[in-house]
């Protein structure tokens, strides 16, 4: 990285923390609390160009590297979770989009969702199948018009408020490709689809998640999102690798957050005639959190430098440091509450409760960890095989 890139990204998170900055804390609690985001959110994003960043200008986005976008989603993760899944999954959209469609289909959709006109949302989870994502039983049946899209979807974020989904589901032309998955646009004033807003939610509350039915929507040829059977190994799989991305850096956001206002409270508070801070029991907790920190930093900033540099490398760093960084900070949020003992239990006392709540939820999303550490696993054990030949035909010279 040379310093030119430097500061330019410091100049884009500044960007985010500055308009991120303009959200007062309780207003982020009260829409956590009242589990719906206030509905000129999107519009603010927009105008302040943070919705399209790593789309290209040609397209109505502002260019900006994985490096970047990823320190976007750390500054959305400080201030709230819930609003940086609108984020996520609008990005996957736009990824999907970016990856996937053909020339014309990039020119008719990414401006629009590169500058919010349209806000996108990535409908993949049934109601019987999440990790096992090729299980998928939503249909595309031809017809004269295109397709009918007909299925059920559930826990799809912002499918409340959004204009467009990513349906993920399976086609049904009798062609060669037949019962193969495939990805299309359904906007979402199509007739025949019945959106209903799930509460309730453990953590990511204000997300505005949407329970999605879909009787026979009938959208055009043009909709089909990549080529017939990628739907799920090339389109998904995309646009969930920008979306691990993004849960990463915005789980290290928030770690940051908890270890930034443990610290905070552990100086003020008193207890048996002195600072919380000069207890060593605490001060061994804030160790483990500030250490889970600096080690979450690293492995996010280096799968995105990975992604920038278009190293094939990319895609399994990337689910590395989303197991990491979202496995840790699980752990800081937990450690932050304890600092905090009763007020860490309250939403009116301090924001780590939220924390706490929404974090578990990162473990889940975006394939859950489980799904991270079979591909961890399944990559590494080649690369270690392969690091293990390599040292030793270089000390036998063969
Ligand atoms: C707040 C929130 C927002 C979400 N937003 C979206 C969204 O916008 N779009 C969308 O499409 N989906 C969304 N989801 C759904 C999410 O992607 C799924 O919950 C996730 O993929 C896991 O699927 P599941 O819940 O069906 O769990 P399951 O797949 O049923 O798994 C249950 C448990 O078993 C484990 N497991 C499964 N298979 C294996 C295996 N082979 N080996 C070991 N362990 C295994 C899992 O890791 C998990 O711990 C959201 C979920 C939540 C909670």
């Amino acid at each position: 990285m040379n310093k030119t890139d430097a500061s330019l990204r410091s100049q884009h998170r500044l960007e985010a923390a500055r308009l991120l900055a303009g959200f007062a804390p309780a207003d982020i609690t009260a829409w956590d609390q009242a589990e719906s985001l206030p509905a000129a959110i999107p519009g603010l994003l927009a105008e302040a160009g943070l919705l399209g960043t790593f789309i290209s200008t040609e397209h109505g986005g502002r260019g900006w590297d994985a490096v970047s976008f990823g320190l976007l989603c750390a500054e959305f993760g400080q201030s709230s979770l819930s609003l940086l899944s609108i984020v996520t999954v609008h990005s996957m959209v736009m990824e999907a989009i970016r990856l996937s469609g053909t020339d014309q289909q990039r020119a008719e959709w990414l401006p629009a969702l590169a500058k919010g006109k349209k806000i996108g949302a990535f409908a993949l989870t049934e109601p019987d199948f999440g990790s096992e994502a090729t299980g998928i039983q939503t249909t595309l049946v031809a017809c004269d018009e295109g397709y009918r899209v007909s299925g059920r979807k559930k826990w799809i974020s912002y499918a409340a408020r959004a204009d467009v989904l990513l349906v993920f589901g399976k086609l049904q032309d009798g062609g060669p490709e037949d019962n193969s998955a495939v990805a299309c646009l359904l906007p979402t004033d199509t007739p025949g689809l019945r959106i209903t807003p799930m509460k309730g939610l453990l953590g990511f509350r204000a997300a505005m998640l949407g329970e999605i039915e879909m009787t026979d929507c009938v959208i055009p040829a043009a909709n089909l999102i990549g080529r017939k059977g990628a739907g799920i190994n090339y389109v998904a799989a995309g646009a969930l690798d920008l979306g691990r991305l993004a849960i990463a850096f915005g789980s290290l956001g928030a770690m940051e957050a908890c270890v930034t206002d443990s610290v905070n409270y552990a100086k003020q508070r008193k207890q048996f005639g002195q600072s919380l801070s000069r207890h060593q029991l605490i001060q061994q907790m804030l160790a483990d959190m500030i250490t889970s920190y600096k080690a979450a930093e690293r492995l996010c900033l280096h799968a995105a430098e990975l992604r920038a540099a278009g190293d094939p490398m990319a895609a399994v760093e990337t689910a590395t440091a989303k197991y990491f960084a979202s496995t840790h900070a699980v752990s800081v949020a937990n450690q932050a509450v304890q600092i905090h003992g009763a007020a860490g239990c309250s939403a009116g006392e301090s924001r780590t409760e939220r924390f706490y709540r929404d974090l578990k939820i990162t473990e889940i999303i975006e394939g859950s960890n489980q799904m991270q550490q079979i591909m961890i696993a399944q990559n590494g054990m080649g690369e270690f095989v392969q690091s293990a030949l390599r040292r030793k035909r270089l000390m036998t010279g063969d």
